[in-house]
């Protein structure tokens, strides 16, 4: 396996904090500490903050992301942001299928399938999370789970348009409770997701996918987690939210 192949992509998912004004002062701080990063920066805001955190990044090596979006271009969906007004406005970047989407608002593999559809039409690049919860884990289906979710979210996805797809990896039992998949558990994980990549899309495709860890990843266990040889970076919470602890994890990828 060449890790080489392939750039580290840190992401903070700052769910549902920070104002526009908290964004700009949290971006301001961040920016000086990442601005050597060897690996991609991305944030994934809340919509509010998308102009925000747009401005704030301006000149930087930070991009930005929203942190999901409907499959529809437009009509009677209230609530609802479209891939065309993400890409029209200039987000690069969007989160499919976090597990809290799935736990709490109804998500499902058919819907994530077509969000990431719509993302891929639009020419927005993907972070697709997916993940077990912890009686999966226990009952030893965890390469099931994952391989499951990442297959029906993929479906009708061309290789070409995989180089737009970053899977994380995020054991549900693990985000957000401070209990951090160990670096082996991780490691396995992303490399079962790899060699499912290679059997749908051949080796090379596999070799150059993107598939981070996520899952109470901080500034104390990063470097451990990202030098494992399948795990291509993290998708971080609350980590994500303190500049400093966010830049440490930033500057262990590379
Ligand atoms: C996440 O929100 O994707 C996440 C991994 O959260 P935390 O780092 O807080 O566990």
């Amino acid at each position: 396996m060449n890790k080489t192949l392939r750039t580290p992509v840190i992401a903070g998912n700052w769910k549902m904090n920070n104002t526009p004004d908290e964004t700009a002062a949290l971006i301001a701080a961040l920016t000086p500490l990442v601005a050597n990063a060897e690996s991609t920066v991305v944030i994934a805001v809340p919509f509010v903050d998308i102009a925000a955190a747009l401005q704030a990044t301006l000149g930087s090596n930070i991009a930005v992301a929203a942190q999901n979006v409907h499959w529809e271009t437009n009509g009677a969906f209230t609530g609802e942001v479209s891939a065309q007004m993400l890409k029209a406005i200039g987000v690069p970047y969007v989160v499919i299928g976090h597990s809290e989407r799935r736990q709490y608002f109804g998500e499902t593999d058919v819907t994530v399938q077509k969000r990431v559809r719509a993302a891929l039409n639009a020419g927005l690049q993907v972070i697709l999370c997916v993940g077990e919860v912890l009686g999966e884990r226990k009952g030893g289906i965890t390469a099931q789970i994952v391989r499951a979710q990442t297959e029906i979210a993929l479906a009708g996805v061309t290789a070409e348009e995989l180089k737009s797809v970053i899977i994380a990896y995020e054991p549900v039992w693990a985000i957000g409770t401070g209990e951090t998949a160990t670096p082996e558990q991780a490691n396995e994980v992303c490399a079962i997701l790899r060699d499912l990549l290679a059997r749908l899309y051949g080796k090379d495709a596999a070799d150059r996918a993107v598939i981070q860890y996520g899952g109470s990843m901080n500034d104390q266990n990063a470097a451990e987690l990202l030098a494992q040889p399948d795990v291509d970076g993290g998708l971080i919470g609350g980590a994500s939210l303190v500049a400093e602890k966010f830049a440490v994890i930033v500057n262990a990828a590379g």
